[in-house]
């Protein structure tokens, strides 16, 4: 199974795909957690983004179709795949739909996780997570059991994104506006579109894409 989570940012996607991961041993492919990671090893595709990232704009669709093809080569061709951040504009969709058939992959679903936009700011500016394992929690919405420990590993160490401040969110909505929504009706067409009410507790929404993939 390959699906494709779409939605602005803070839509839930980086939450619902770690649920995903857990539920139906598929694998999270996340151009955003790549880029961070690259910029963190201050290798040259990092060196390149980190800029373009703070500024809330999307990196060069090469750079981010090559991370994808890379993390599906290295992946064993029965574990199934989350896009999750990617695609964004409509080369990319083209790029994805070359790199899947290269790999012998289908696309199973392309799930929008639709939101207010006024949601998202809040939603944003509360969002941390595990420094060690990555977990997703959010300051009201999604706290861990024990406080300052997370709920996955055990660590007490944890981190926000540069990204999430106000200014650069209201640029990566305009991205998203501008370039991701323009690529729905392309996949509409194909009968791939499934779409999730976001604003549901994050609880219902898993239950709500569990009942699509079952
Ligand atoms: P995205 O990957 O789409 O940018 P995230 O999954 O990181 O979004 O979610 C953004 C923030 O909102 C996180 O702090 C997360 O814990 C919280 N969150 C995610 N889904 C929900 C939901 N359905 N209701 C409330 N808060 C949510
Ligand atoms: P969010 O979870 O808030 O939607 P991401 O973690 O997916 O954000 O992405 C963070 C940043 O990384 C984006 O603002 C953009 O600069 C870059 N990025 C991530 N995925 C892509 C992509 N598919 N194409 C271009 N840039 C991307
Ligand atoms: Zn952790």
């Amino acid at each position: 199974m390959n699906i494709i989570l779409l939605g602005p940012p803070g839509a839930g996607k980086g939450t619902q795909s770690q649920r995903l991961v857990e539920h139906h041993g598929m694998r999270q492919l996340s151009t955003g957690d790549m880029l961070r990671a690259a910029v963190k090893a201050g290798t040259p595709i990092g060196l390149k983004a980190k800029a373009v990232m703070e500024r809330g704009e999307l990196v060069s669709d090469a750079i981010v179709s090559e991370l994808i093809d890379a993390e599906l080569t290295a992946m064993g061709s029965d574990v199934g795949a989350i896009f999750d951040g990617y695609p964004r504009t409509a080369a990319q969709v083209e790029a994805l739909d070359e790199i899947l058939a290269r790999h012998g992959r289908d696309l199973d679903h392309v799930i929008e996780l639709e939101v207010d936009e006024d949601a998202l700011v809040e939603r944003i500016s509360g969002r941390y997570s595990c420094a060690n394992c990555g977990a997703n929690y959010h300051d009201v919405f999604n706290q861990p059991v024990r406080n300052g420990t997370c709920d996955k590993c055990g660590a007490h160490e944890f981190k926000r994104r540069p990204d999430d401040n106000e200014e650069t969110v209201r640029t990566r909505m305009r991205e998203y506006r501008a370039k991701t929504t323009p690529i729905l009706p392309g996949y509409e067409s194909r009968g791939l579109v499934s779409r999730v009410d976001g604003m549901a507790s994050i609880k219902e929404v898993t239950a709500a894409l569990d009942d699509l993939l079952n």
